[in-house]
């Protein structure tokens, strides 16, 4: 048995198939002398930085569920509750989200009228939310026609798509909503509003958690109730970082199993097994999981129809860069967890406050912070800036949205070339087409597929493990 790639996905693959028939041969290929692909904790001078994802969603439980089985719970932990709001970077300043946002819908109709993020014409189109028809026409839209039709534009580019567009650091006039957000279109489809609709499953969430039956959920009385229910982190990390998660995986496997420096090449069919050429060699194979990038994938198989539609799979650079301040030099109170910059607020796609959002990141005394830049926001030129420049361009964007820093003490430069998956109009289809073209004994999954979020990845590696041990019987 071979797991092709040693991110999240090929790691969670590997411990499924070995964890089910630990009789098997199984040995999971890695390109790089590192396991953990996208995930990397590194540990300096008292912090903890998270180079890539710093958390994960509990509310698709998949990740949650493989933490507590690997028997990790003791070391989860969520969001710091002094620090669970967000800014917004608005005409050169930092603004708060107004309060009672969820997913990008707004649900309080104050906080919202207050803010100073949308003029009055804004705030009235997305008054006028619940009272919109839903769309009747079939067809496919993009995060950004979707939310604008709903939320009229204002709202739309200002609010909402940043914050669900930035999650691919992609562009939301680009990204399919049906391969990104489809509980969004559902909540249309089921409640004719997406105000109405996070509203009632506020209110749904409400009840149980007080242990009343659900009763009338749109009454108005519940409906204000769940307007006002205070905000609870779907996010969870965990203390040491996200990489507990890579070595709790591989330390399961058996020994001798991972293959470093080991990038797979070509995969050939010879009769109902596999060769699968890498950089260390050759191993026979029973059936292949393909968890590396789509790109590597469609090199490996070289089928021609398979492979030029995992090609299509656009993917987009990135990167992180972070500093460390003396807390005494910061200005800014870092109440929050960070901020997200809309298109034409500058170069940054984002920071994050990252021990304002998680306890013990940083020193006592020090603080640490993230910019995150690149995606569809200049992702192509990177490759071509060097780290200190890097640097400067974050730390300039960092003073002039937060004031005063002072001298960072340590800076780090992450660099995520070509690693950000984006599932544009058609990536459904796309992806269906990979699947039923896919030569028998090979499963493809991770980012490229069904979701980028750690919960999509590790749910993709299960259902490839539970299909191939199918398949093997
Ligand atoms: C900056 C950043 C921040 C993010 N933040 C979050 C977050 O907070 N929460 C969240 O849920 N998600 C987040 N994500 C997304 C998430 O990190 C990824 O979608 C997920 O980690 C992908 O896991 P994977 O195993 O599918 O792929 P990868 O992590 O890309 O792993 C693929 C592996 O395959 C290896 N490989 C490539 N080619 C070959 C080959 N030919 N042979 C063998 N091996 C090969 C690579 O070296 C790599 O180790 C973030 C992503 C980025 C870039």
């Amino acid at each position: 048995m071979v797991v092709v790639g040693g991110g999240v996905t090929g790691l969670t693959a590997a411990y499924r198939i070995h964890t089910a028939r630990p009789e098997w041969r199984i040995s999971l290929l890695e390109a790089d002398a590192r396991l953990g692909g996208n995930i990397q904790t590194l540990r300096t001078g008292g912090c903890v930085i998270d180079g890539g994802p710093d958390s994960f969603v509990k509310a698709k439980p998949a990740a949650h569920r493989l933490a507590l089985e690997l028997g990790l719970e003791s070391q989860l932990i969520s969001t710091e509750p002094s620090a669970r709001r967000v800014l917004f970077a608005h005409a050169g300043r930092l603004t708060p989200m107004p309060e009672g946002m969820a997913l990008g819908i707004p649900t309080r109709a104050l906080p919202m009228l207050r803010s100073p993020l949308l003029s009055w014409r804004g705030k009235a189109q997305l008054l006028m939310e619940p009272f919109r028809p839903a769309r009747r026409a079939r067809g496919e839209e993009s995060i950004h026609d979707f939310l604008s039709r709903r939320l009229g534009e204002e709202a739309a580019s200002r609010l909402a798509a940043p914050l669900l567009g930035g999650i691919y650091a992609g562009d939301p006039k680009a990204l399919s909503l049906a391969a990104t957000f489809p509980q969004l279109s559902e909540l249309e489809r089921q409640h004719g509003s997406l105000v109405l609709g996070s509203l009632a499953q506020r209110a749904s969430m409400m009840r149980r958690a007080e242990g009343a039956p659900p009763g009338r959920l749109r009454s108005l009385s519940n409906l204000v109730r769940a307007s006002r229910m205070a905000p609870h982190s779907p996010f969870v990390s965990f203390r040491d970082g996200m990489s507990t998660l890579v070595y709790s995986l591989a330390d399961r496997l058996p020994t001798g199993a991972v293959r470093r420096g080991a990038a797979v090449r070509r995969l050939t069919a010879e009769g109902a097994r596999w060769r699968v050429a890498h950089a260390g060699g050759e191993l026979t194979a029973d059936a292949v999981v393909l968890a590396c990038p789509a790109r590597a994938a469609a090199e490996a198989l070289a089928e021609p129809g398979v492979s030029s539609l995992l090609m299509g799979i656009d993917y987009l650079s990135t990167a992180t860069v972070f500093f460390s301040f003396d807390r005494s030099e910061v200005a800014h109170p870092l109440d929050s967890t960070g901020f997200i910059a809309p298109e034409g607020e500058g170069e940054l796609l984002a920071a994050t406050f990252v021990d304002s959002k998680w306890a013990g990141r940083a020193p006592s005394g020090q603080v640490l912070i993230r910019g995150f830049l690149g995606g569809a926001r200049g992702g192509e030129r990177l490759a071509s800036r060097s780290d200190a420049e890097l640097g400067r361009v974050v730390l300039g964007e960092l003073r002039r949205l937060m004031g005063p820093l002072g001298e960072p003490r340590g800076s780090w430069v992450f660099r995520f070339a070509g690693k950000n998956p984006q599932p544009h109009l058609g990536h459904s289809e796309r992806v269906a087409a990979v699947r039923r073209l896919s030569p028998p004994g090979v499963w493809l999954a991770g980012a490229a597929y069904d979701g980028v979020g750690i919960p999509d990845c590790v749910a993709q590696a299960e259902r490839a493990a539970r299909e191939l041990l199918a398949y093997l019987g």
